[in-house]
């Protein structure tokens, strides 16, 4: 789960990360208001969005009075803001945070990510901020300095100053750097984050180090620990397919084709989509249902995909090991029943009982498409979904 920069200054502040002055505004007018009650003489409002790249696109605006943040704020509420970050549709910006502008010296880049390779969480940071991570690394590759964290012992001083020399951290600031460093690294392990991200982290005029941007990123499966973390969910951010599935348990991404899957486990999900690549056809979604797919969750799985109006035709393919095959089809005849479905059904049932759950199937009196293959099934999906946008056509040009 991502949570908006406001949130996760906040939240590295409690930790002991310095941030300058902010106030968050729902409106323009309160926007404005917000810089009055603060005082000061610039400003820089910001729009908050699960996204980077905001400056560059105009979501980060430099403002002198109240009148300018007015202004530039109600250029940006209600718009979709397009960055390189959040895909061609862009992200709604509802709030706008406004902060005291900041002089800066030097912007530096600091990053915490797991790394897999090395089971470890390891700390990214360059002299180089203000420039994205990737560009940074394909520009500049030397100027990255990399440490990863022991987590037996967690991480260490001695790393923190070493991080600090190669970035030519000023010895009269070393201190203030490794504070900054270990509360990042508290903050990360403690709220089981899977990414923080400082940049820019700034040297100030006056010799503060401070976050002038943030980005965190939470575990998905922790959030049950960290009610604090979880009720800073913003759904207006995220894919509305899967902010849906999420509230119902299942694990669901939405891509680009037109063939819905339902399928139960995650790695039979990317073999199902691989399959119906090479079948000559685009999958419309991932969907694990997971492993007890009772005819409650197939019904609910049939719903979701279906709520994707680029969705023509449904591939169930569903492998039985603990579960029971006549179990899912009798789920599956459930769910047709009950949910209106308007394009081809394609089923794959293999594993335990599957004679029986081919029965329930075949006596069911509906519409399906059976399959014994993942590869023959495939194949009939892409068929239908084919002939099924024929007629489509053939309706629209008659
Ligand atoms: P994004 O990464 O989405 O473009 P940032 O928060 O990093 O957004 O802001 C972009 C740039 O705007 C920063 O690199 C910094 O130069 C400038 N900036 C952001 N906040 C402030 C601030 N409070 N004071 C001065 N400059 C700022
Ligand atoms: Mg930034």
């Amino acid at each position: 789960m991502d949570i908006h920069e406001y949130q996760a200054k906040e939240v590295l502040s409690k930790f002991g990360v310095l941030i300058p002055q902010g106030a968050l505004a729902y409106s323009p007018e309160q926007a404005a208001y917000r810089a009055r009650e603060m005082g000061g003489e610039r400003w820089v409002v910001k729009a908050q969005i699960h996204a980077g790249g905001r400056g560059k696109a105009g979501g980060v605006k430099v403002c002198d009075s109240d009148v300018e943040i007015q202004e530039a704020t109600e250029e940006m509420f209600g718009k979709k803001l397009v960055t390189h970050q959040t895909g061609p549709e862009g992200k709604g910006i509802y709030r706008v945070y406004v902060e005291a502008a900041v002089p800066i010296d030097r912007e530096i880049y600091l990053g915490f990510v797991l790394d897999r390779t090395s089971q470890r969480v390891m700390i990214v940071a360059s002299a180089e901020g203000g420039m994205e991570i990737e560009e940074i690394s394909a520009e500049r590759p030397d100027s990255i300095v990399r440490a990863t964290v022991e987590p037996a012992v967690g991480l260490q001083e001695f790393q923190c100053r070493e991080i600090a020399f190669k970035l030519g951290i000023e010895a009269s600031m070393v201190q203030q750097m490794v504070r900054t460093l270990q509360a990042c690294y508290r903050a990360f392990t403690e709220l089981d984050a899977t990414m923080v991200e400082i940049n820019p982290l700034i040297v100030t005029g006056d010799n503060r180090i401070m976050a002038l941007d943030a980005k965190m990123t939470f575990d998905d499966n922790a959030l049950f620990r960290h009610p604090q973390i979880s009720e800073l969910r913003d759904k207006s951010q995220e894919d509305p397919r899967e902010s849906r599935a999420a509230d119902r348990g299942l694990s669901y991404v939405g891509l680009d084709g037109n063939i819905g899957c339902i399928v139960n486990g995650a790695g039979l999900a990317m073999a199902t989509m691989d399959t119906i690549k090479l079948a000559g056809g685009e999958p419309a979604n991932f969907l694990d249902i997971g492993g007890g797919a009772t005819p409650e969750r197939v019904a609910k799985a049939f719903r979701l995909v279906l709520s994707d109006s680029n969705v023509q035709a449904v591939l169930v393919n569903i492998f039985a090991g603990i579960n029971r095959c006549d179990w899912v089809a009798e789920g599956v005849v459930q769910a047709l029943r009950e949910v209106e479905v308007d394009v081809p059904v394609i089923v794959r049932l293999a594993g335990t009982n599957v004679e029986e759950g081919q029965k329930i199937l075949a006596e069911s009196g509906l519409p399906l498409i059976r399959a014994t293959t993942l590869m023959e099934a495939a194949e009939r999906a892409v068929e239908a979904w084919q002939s099924d946008s024929k007629q489509r056509t053939d309706v629209r040009t008659v």
